[in-house]
């Protein structure tokens, strides 16, 4: 077990702009506000959506692709480091229009349509993504 404590942080929220790519738009905000260690939780909605599924027997990411507005119901991640750069690990829960849920780890290539955002910074964390050989993963190793 790996256990981090934080002594404070920032809490910001926010709106991103309709038209742009929710992942790139996180990571900009978070390089930009230099946090690297945080929680994130988001609404909204997309105009379409790709996410991926990690098949845990071929340990491949599988891609899915939603090319319809969607809602978000629900989005969260964590922030933390890799590669020595802040990252952003999101997963995001999306209805269609019949109410059903769909959703999967969030990838380049979701458009907001609108996006509500708090983050909350863990200031104090140190947390790294590095390749871990049992799940083949990029998970927090120290
Ligand atoms: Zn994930």
């Amino acid at each position: 077990m790996l256990v981090k404590e934080s002594t404070g942080g920032r809490k910001l929220m926010g709106r991103f702009e309709h038209g742009a790519d929710l992942l790139q738009a996180l990571e900009e905000l978070v390089e930009k506000e230099g946090i690297k260690a945080g929680a994130l939780s988001l609404i909204g909605a997309v105009q379409e959506a790709r996410v991926a599924f990690f098949d845990q027997a071929s340990k491949e990411y599988k891609t899915i692709e939603f090319p319809a507005s969607m809602e978000i119901l629900s989005c969260i991640g964590n922030i933390s480091l890799k590669d020595g750069k802040p990252f952003a690990h999101v997963h995001i829960v999306l209805g269609d229009k019949e109410g059903r849920v769909w959703g999967g780890h969030l990838l380049p290539g979701t458009k907001i349509f609108a996006a509500e955002f708090v983050i909350e910074e863990l200031e104090g964390v140190h947390l790294e993504r590095e390749y871990d050989a049992m799940t083949s993963l990029a998970l927090w190793q120290k």
